[in-house]
């Protein structure tokens, strides 16, 4: 990793926002923590390193966690990070199953801001059918990660749900997006040429605190909490039921809040009839909610995965200075996760100038198909980067951070773009957007005591 800016003043920020948060002021905080009068300020404001023996004492004597007072490392310092392919060479293996070669990995760009782990996937076993049961496929037991994966060559998509096994065969431009903890399988359909995926995996909000809440919580909470998306009505009751526990609520004061009939409510409640749009407005009136928190969302997964074929596949232009720049075609994906975006990006100019910005809230993963260079321009924080980027380099960009795609040396270069959201969702979002003025900058960095010791 490069020299790294920050890492140890976001350390100390993190400990002022605890002990604000428990309400310490220094003198407080010095005594709880074991430390030298004087010195819990210098750990805040980066000065003095937030060492392992004091997030240890803190997690000890504070009703907090290690990971509550570690920051994440910037690996990204420019905007942009790009991975070569000679790179990636580098970090290929071979992993047998049943004794035999079975895949090639190589590793593609990552971060640790966001939560890719993109692999270039070669296929060691060829089949000649398109027989989900053939015994020559290696099943894995499925993964925790979201899997979306770009098809380049005859390659056989294999998945199983609840006990089906389903193969499908692909070809160059189709893709797929996959819920967690499918089994699934890839195999080539020929060996005389090019079969490989892009398997990109990525965890979003599934990662990180949630899933370590629900470890400490346990399994029958965790299958508690759990809430349908069937498409029917049952998916805004369990909804609704959910807010009238939290509420302490029993359906008869819904009824009486929201003017609807008690049979018409115990419906609703019960799923066996979903609200229209205007009973939808008096049931988040009457639970104190906005809409969308009683709106399920939909998925068009079936059996946990959702094909997009290249042939099927929408595509439009996005247009530069006095021409299109990109031609963008629209590969899988699923109204469950709103906030990711599978592209594929044709460069159709040559001249950076007039090709057109693109830029997203989403993290970005890229990786260069085809057989043309592309030139990435970007900014980040008032500079200007330019990289010539040739098939098999692959590059991770920061949220918000602008690119353009040229040509590089004529030729029509092919970029697939990934774009997922963080952890940053919509309620956070939301939350930053309804913070007191201040609020942002001292949610980012708390740099100050939660008030002033000399007084207003
Ligand atoms: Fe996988």
């Amino acid at each position: 990793m490069r020299q790294e800016d920050g890492f140890a003043r976001r350390a100390g920020a993190l400990l002022r926002a605890a002990a604000n948060d428990l309400k310490r002021d220094d003198e407080n905080a010095e005594r709880d923590l074991g430390l030298e009068h004087g010195t819990f300020g210098p750990h805040t404001d980066g000065s003095r390193p937030v060492d392992w023996d004091l997030v240890r004492r803190a997690a000890q004597v504070w009703p907090l966690n290690e990971r509550d007072l570690l920051p994440v490392h910037d690996d990204c310092p420019l905007g942009v990070a790009v991975t070569r392919e000679k790179e990636s060479l580098a970090s290929s293996r071979v992993l047998s199953r049943a004794g035999a070669p079975y895949y090639e990995y190589r590793d593609t760009a990552m971060s640790r801001i966001a939560s890719y782990r993109p692999e270039w996937i070669r296929m060691l076993r060829t089949v000649d059918d398109d027989d989900a049961d053939n015994p020559l496929v290696q099943w894995n037991r499925g993964h925790l990660l979201y899997q979306f994966t770009y098809f380049v060559g005859p390659v056989n998509y294999y998945y199983r749900w609840n006990g089906a096994s389903h193969c499908v065969p692909m070809n160059t431009g189709d893709s797929v997006w996959a819920l967690p903890f499918g089994p699934h399988s890839f195999a080539a359909r020929s060996d005389a040429e090019p079969a490989y995926i892009l398997a990109l995996t990525y965890g979003g909000a599934l990662l990180g605190d949630a899933q370590r809440e629900l470890a400490v919580l346990g399994r029958q909470t965790a299958h508690e909490l759990a809430v349908p998306v069937a498409g029917e009505a049952r998916d805004t009751a369990a909804l609704i039921s959910s807010f009238l526990a939290a509420r302490a609520m029993p359906a008869a004061e819904l009824a009486a809040r929201t003017g609807l009939s008690r049979r018409r409510t115990e419906e609703l409640v019960a799923g066996s009839a979903a609200p229209d749009a205007a009973e939808l407005v008096l049931l988040a009136d009457g639970l104190g909610t906005s809409v969308r928190d009683l709106m399920p969302p939909r998925t068009g997964t079936a059996d946990g995965v959702s094909v997009q074929h290249a042939e099927s596949a929408r595509s439009w232009e996005v247009p530069g200075e006095g021409a299109a720049a990109y031609r963008i075609t629209g590969l899988a994906g699923d109204p469950l996760h709103p906030h990711t975006s599978a592209l594929q990006v044709d460069v159709l100019l040559g001249d950076v100038q007039r090709a057109a910005p693109l830029s997203t809230y989403q993290h970005q993963y890229l990786f260069v198909l085809g057989d043309d260079p592309v030139l990435l321009r970007w900014e980040f924080r008032g500079e200007r980067f330019d990289e010539t980027l040739r098939p098999g380099d692959s590059a991770y960009v920061r949220p918000g951070v602008p690119i353009v795609f040229a040509a590089a040396e004529g030729g029509r270069p092919r970029v697939l773009l990934l774009r997922i959201a963080g952890a940053v969702t919509p309620e956070i979002r939301h939350a930053l957007g309804t913070m007191a003025p201040g609020g942002i900058d001292r949610y980012v960095a708390e740099d100050r005591l939660w008030y002033s010791k000399e007084g207003n």
